[in-house]
């Protein structure tokens, strides 16, 4: 059985088109979904039987089990048990601006970056897009109870989204999806180490979602010993395949750069950085390091702040990331795929 989550309104309007019957159902389909939030097509008022009948012999609903909720004051976390028994995480966090869900891509992450624990476990699966669709939807129903709504998606939970394009792709179409969630593209984040030919091939994309480079680094010596990535696509070529974006989209790119202690945080590297970000219009976010198992220290904030003054000195868009879920380690680099059977057992008597 198929899961109805993982169809955009295209592929539904196909599917109703195949079926000989009127390709608007599709659209009362995802308003039953995402509007109404149903659990079932029984549930769906704006659907007659016909369609009830062959919704519920081709589509299943779900495959998620919400396992538990963690809340913090400004952050809650989602732990998901997926068909195969495999456990993901989904956060989300109250911002300023709104109500933003990071999404997990994959069931593990082969990028192996020395400094995240996403990365520990090797990737098992890639996720449908309407696993991701779902864990959006779960937060969702969560907010709704509380008359708030998801606002923002960022792609920067466990996995490598580039290394799971299509999924990925068609997971955003679906999010954006005027008649369903309507999350604006302008909304949408999706974070990259750097998969080059995915980056350019993203340059295509029609919606104007936002991409985020996971950069850290800002010379290949030093990038090509912590995140591997870099072996395969040295900084220039990630350079080059950011100018055809950029040059294509006109989108400013934002940079994500880890404060490390002793490694890549003194003045020397702000200057590296500067250089290289000066070819695209960018912004970059100067993240804390949250703890993981990888034996590694944050930067302390006098030597972060000069980093910062140097950057903003010559003229480079820089913030400093504001802090969240490190409480409840569902902070960035911290979300992993979780197998101790007794987690659950725990959470569930
Ligand atoms: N694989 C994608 C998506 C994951 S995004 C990517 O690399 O962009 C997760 C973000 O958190 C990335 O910017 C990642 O580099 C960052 N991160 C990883 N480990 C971290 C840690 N220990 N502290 C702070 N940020 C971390």
């Amino acid at each position: 059985m198929n899961l109805i989550y993982d169809y955009s309104k295209e592929r539904l309007e196909e599917f109703f088109n195949n079926n000989n019957m009127p390709k608007f159902r599709a659209t009362q389909v995802i308003e039953a979904l995402y509007r109404k939030l149903v659990s079932s097509f029984d549930e769906a008022t704006n659907l007659g039987k016909d369609t009830k009948k062959i919704l519920n012999e081709n589509f299943s609903f779900s495959n998620l089990e919400l396992v538990r909720t963690i809340e913090s004051t400004d952050t809650v976390k989602f732990l998901f048990k997926l068909n195969d028994g495999n456990l993901i995480e989904t956060v989300l966090m109250y911002q300023s601006y709104g109500h933003s869900v990071c999404v997990t891509s994959q069931v593990g992450c082969n990028m192996g970056c020395k400094f995240c624990a996403s990365g520990v476990t090797k990737k098992i699966r890639n996720l449908t897009s309407g696993e991701m669709v779902l864990q959006v939807l779960t937060v969702e129903r969560y907010l709704r109870e509380k008359d708030l709504n998801v606002s923002h998606v960022v792609i920067m939970g466990i996995g490598e989204p580039f290394d799971n394009y299509d999924n990925v792709i068609e997971f955003i179409k679906i999010i954006n999806e005027a008649k369903g969630l309507a999350i604006g593209a302008r909304h949408i984040t999706v974070s990259t180490c750097g998969v080059v030919p995915k980056i350019i091939e993203f340059s295509d994309f029609p919606l104007q979602v936002n991409l985020a480079i996971s950069l850290h680094f800002a010379s290949d010596d030093k990038r090509d010993k912590y995140m591997p990535i870099n072996k395969k696509y040295k900084l220039d070529e990630l350079f080059d395949a950011l100018d055809i974006y950029y040059n294509k989209t006109n989108r400013r790119i934002t940079f994500e750069y880890i404060l490390l202690k002793g490694i890549n945080d003194t003045i020397d590297d702000a200057e590296k950085l500067t250089k290289l970000v000066k070819r695209t219009n960018a912004y970059v976010n100067l993240i804390p390091y949250n703890k993981t198992m990888h034996d590694l220290d944050r930067t302390d904030e006098v030597t972060r702040d000069k980093f910062f003054d140097y950057l903003i000195k010559h003229k480079v868009n820089a913030v400093v990331r504001k802090e969240h879920g490190t409480k409840i380690d569902a902070a960035c680099g911290q979300l992993r795929v979780n197998h101790d059977p007794k987690l659950i057992k725990k959470d569930t008597d």
